[in-house]
């Protein structure tokens, strides 16, 4: 297969023109000046295929239906609300969601699973990537587990990469985050995602402690940041991925780092909480690899890649340490495919064989096209 589009969105987002890309056995196996008038990518930019780092296919039912509110409130009513719902209604939004990570030009997807039907819904779809099976022991750990292994032999029975993952630093017990991370498969922990974490971890005090009290939970604050609690578990290790890491110090930060744990950001979601702002760029100049995640659509609205990589632009200059768009695009693409491991050279370089996506442009610069763009210039997915 030969492809002669206008633009060719080279690794590290940089801008080509007039040339053509041709693909044999599932690699690129050549870049080189257009050999051929003959065009069927007339007009069309090629890109490597976005990566959602963090998903939650099933909670899209929920767009529109939990007013704007913070972290704590907004999270205490999703945890009232999920089992409300029935599995038919769950299965269903979990398609839909899929089908619209495609349309926006979506190819591989790291999915937080609490329920036995991401799976299917991602193969329907052609997503590829992997599943997290959220494991939450707060109240009834032995049932939960067992469940959380029954779902993720359900999902894992679409051709999913299925790993059993902590849910959070503080839904999960210290026993059963240590547990999981011995393993050393990939797991996917949300981590201080709020500063109330730090407020638990340092000096046992916070909503957190109070949720504790509810669920009558001995309280054992270790004195540390929640990054370095996780460490003090053997929980940070090379096939870890952070999601959100919102309230990280400096040392957090040399942690993660000195660990090669990965990270998925998720900028709408987090400005839609109020979470910290989080501090991307530092992470990136210390080579932490870090994702671009739509969460779910409860905190980050409507499934719009192009609206998550403005505001990973947004949330950077609102801290002052801003990304540039090809920052934002090599996010969006290699580097979300290496945070959750899925193996492949995602970048259209000699020899590399990720996803790719064809898009209408708007404008010439992935500047131009993070500004302007939206899922209807979405041409097509070309999975190789
Ligand atoms: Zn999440």
């Amino acid at each position: 297969m030969i492809l002669r589009p206008d633009v060719v969105v080279l690794a590290g987002g940089t801008i080509q023109t007039g040339v053509e890309v041709c693909i044999q056995e599932g690699r690129i196996d050549a870049i080189r000046p257009w050999t051929s008038a003959a065009r069927a990518e007339v007009g069309l930019l090629l890109s490597a295929a976005f990566v959602n780092a963090h998903s939650h296919l099933e909670y899209y039912d929920l767009l529109g239906k939990l007013e704007s509110m913070p972290y704590w409130p907004w999270i205490r009513e999703v945890t009232r609300i999920k089992p409300t719902r029935s599995i038919d209604q769950v299965a269903e939004a979990a398609t839909t969601a899929a089908n619209l990570n495609v349309a926006t030009g979506v190819a591989a997807i790291g999915e937080y699973s609490d329920w036995p039907v991401s799976g299917e819904a991602m193969a329907k779809a052609g997503l590829r990537g992997r599943i997290f099976q959220e494991v939450i022991t707060l109240g009834e750990s032995e049932q939960k587990l067992s469940q959380a292994k029954r779902s993720a032999a359900t999902n894992a029975s679409h051709a999913v990469p299925t790993h059993l993952s902590a849910h959070s630093t503080y839904t999960t017990s210290g026993s059963a985050l240590a547990l999981l991370a011995k393993t050393g498969e990939p797991n996917a922990i949300h981590a201080a995602e709020t500063a109330f974490e730090n407020d638990f971890y340092e000096r046992g005090e916070g909503p957190i402690a109070e949720l504790y009290r509810q669920f009558d939970i001995e309280i054992d604050p270790p004195g540390c940041s929640a990054i370095a609690y996780l460490d003090s578990l053997g929980a940070l290790h090379e096939q870890t991925q952070l999601v959100h890491a919102c309230a990280s110090s400096d040392e957090d930060i040399d942690l993660a780092a000195r660990h090669g744990v990965t990270i998925a950001h998720c900028p709408r979601s987090n400005l839609a909480l109020g979470c910290p702002l989080a501090p991307i760029a530092r992470l990136r100049r210390k080579d932490v690899k870090v994702g671009l995640g739509m969460d779910s659509a409860a905190s980050s609205g409507p499934i719009d890649f192009f609206a998550e990589m403005r505001a990973a632009i947004e949330v950077s200059h609102l801290r002052g340490d801003p990304l540039s768009a090809e920052d934002v695009w090599t996010m969006a693409t290699s580097e979300g495919a290496d945070s959750i491991w899925l193996r492949r050279d995602w970048r259209i370089v000699e020899g590399a064989n990720p996803d790719l996506v064809l898009l209408e442009p708007r404008g010439r610069s992935v500047s131009d096209i993070i500004t302007k763009g939206s899922p209807p210039d979405v041409v097509r997915l070309i999975r190789l």
